[in-house]
């Protein structure tokens, strides 16, 4: 078994993998309405030979396409939903909408999903050549990354249990296996109803949301004081009513997102806020309902899995680039509106030796583009964002790894992540990054001492138990929706 024979099939399939990572990057779709690029995916995945499930979960743009049979069971993970207001024209270097106003690809998701459907298809050729049993492949699109945690709602519905342990990665401006932790975080819409009147001539009729809605705000920074240290407490107002003063705002709406490392304490910090709300309807004479828009927990780091994603990384090789590529991207560079001399990765923060190598390697944070794999440190540090891939860690072992797919230092979400994402440097990246998942894969399923050595760690780490954040009887949903009395 030589990985290198499926690593050369899936440099043999990038054309198709090319193209579907730049068809999803024109359709740029949001959170939950990803319909043609799930329909797309599920086309190539049935025409690739895998059997495709459609929706997953209830959720109707999740898909899941396995292969082969038996255990062990391999999830490799994709997304591929799109951010609004960052429609961008590909390959340019200044700020150039398609369409006004449109949608763009500033988080990378295109090649999130077909660098993982490009491992999928290696994945596939090597277990087509084992004998029947010798093990299972299973590409999940997972949607609503970026609003919906759709890989939460899968975690509620048992989907990642069957799993031996799953593996993904994200688009990045450099090469690393991540490590450490984030925050768990849950967001819950609150709606006011109260009585609109005449706020000078009739105000004793009257019943305020606003009210409702100010003084909820007001209760909860009062409970900041009385909160664990590392947790938090955001806000905005989604409906503050009407816009006359002159009328007390018989509607109002709220949304709340808590986060605390772990989700058992996200929880309880939510059921602290949902009083608080009780509180407020109770002292504003207006009515409450409350809707869950979606919740995540926090990453579970596998010492065994990245320590392996790194071994495969290392073996793959980054991604070379030409004069051209390196104009463009040190283009890119210059149109940042703030620069900062921060160094790639963060393994550096942990490790005076990798600082060392990082500040070589990158010229002190100024090579337009990061060609170098930064050496992989294990570590449970936590980062203070939040992603739906923790919900998968609670149940199986999982890693997980960055390419360098974007111009050094360029900000998430932005229009160069757009601009770079449907270029020869995204195509590349995504390209790596289908090689090292293939790799990992494959090893694997090679050694069964490794996925058990993952799952004493896993058994280790998640003894307290999953706690799931997703209420059972919730549905996914988007944030902003006014909820009816
Ligand atoms: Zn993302």
């Amino acid at each position: 078994m030589d990985k290198k024979t499926y690593q050369a099939y899936i440099e043999e399939k990038k054309e198709l993998v090319f193209e579907v990572s730049d068809k999803i990057w024109e359709y740029a779709e949001l959170s939950l309405k990803e319909h043609k690029s799930c329909q797309l995916y599920c086309k190539v995945l049935k025409e690739e030979g895998f059997t495709v499930e459609n929706p997953v979960a209830g959720i109707e743009t999740a898909f899941a396409a396995s292969f082969g049979s038996g255990s062990p069971v391999i999830g490799i993970l994709g997304e591929y939903d799109a951010l609004s207001g960052l429609s961008q024209k590909a390959g340019a270097a200044e700020r150039c909408e398609i369409l006004e106003g449109g949608n763009g690809h500033g988080c990378g998701h295109n090649m999130l999903g077909a660098g993982s459907l490009a491992a999928a298809i290696g994945i596939k050729k090597y277990l087509s050549e084992k004998p029947a049993g010798s093990g299972t492949v299973i590409f999940f699109g997972c949607p609503g990354e970026e609003g919906g945690a759709a890989k939460a709602f899968m975690a509620r519905d048992g989907v990642w249990k069957k799993l031996d342990c799953a593996l993904t990665w994200h688009p990045g401006d450099c090469n690393q296996v991540t490590s450490g932790t984030c925050n768990s975080c849950i967001q819950t819409e609150y709606a006011f109803q109260g009585i609109a009147s005449h706020a000078a001539g009739n105000p004793e009729l009257g019943r305020s949301a606003l009210d409702a809605v100010e003084v909820m705000n007001m209760g909860v920074q009062f409970l900041r004081e009385h909160m664990p240290q590392e947790a938090r407490i955001h806000y905005a107002i989604t409906d503050a009513g009407g816009v006359s003063p002159n009328v007390v705002q018989p509607h109002a709406q709220v949304l709340y997102m808590v986060r605390s490392v772990l989700a058992k304490d996200a929880l309880a910090l939510q059921k602290r806020v949902d009083d608080i709300a009780e509180g407020a309807a109770l002292i504003t004479g207006t009515r409450l309902k409350k809707k869950f828009i979606d919740g995540c927990s926090n990453t579970v780091p596998n010492k065994v899995l990245e320590e392996l994603l790194y071994q495969n990384f290392q073996e793959t090789g980054v991604p070379e680039y030409t004069e051209e590529e390196l104009a463009y991207a040190k283009a890119l560079t210059n149109s940042y509106e703030f620069h900062d001399d921060r160094l790639p990765g963060d393994a550096w923060e942990e490790s005076p030796e990798i600082k060392a190598f990082v500040e070589k390697a990158s010229e002190n944070a100024t090579k337009p583009m990061n060609d170098f794999l930064i050496p992989y440190l294990y570590s449970e540090k936590k980062t203070p964002g939040s992603t739906d891939v923790g919900d998968v860690s609670w149940l199986t072992p999982a890693a997980q790894f960055n390419t360098a797919c974007f111009a050094a230092g360029s900000p998430g979400h932005s229009w160069q992540n757009v601009s770079c994402g449907c270029t020869s440097i995204g195509h590349k990246g995504l390209l790596c990054a289908g090689k090292v998942l293939c790799g990992t894969a494959i090893d694997l399923f090679e050694d069964p001492k490794l996925i058990e050595a993952a799952k004493e760690e896993f058994a280790e780490k998640t003894k307290i138990g999953y706690y799931c954040p997703v209420p059972e009887d919730a549905k996914p949903v988007l944030s902003g929706e006014k909820i009816e009395f």
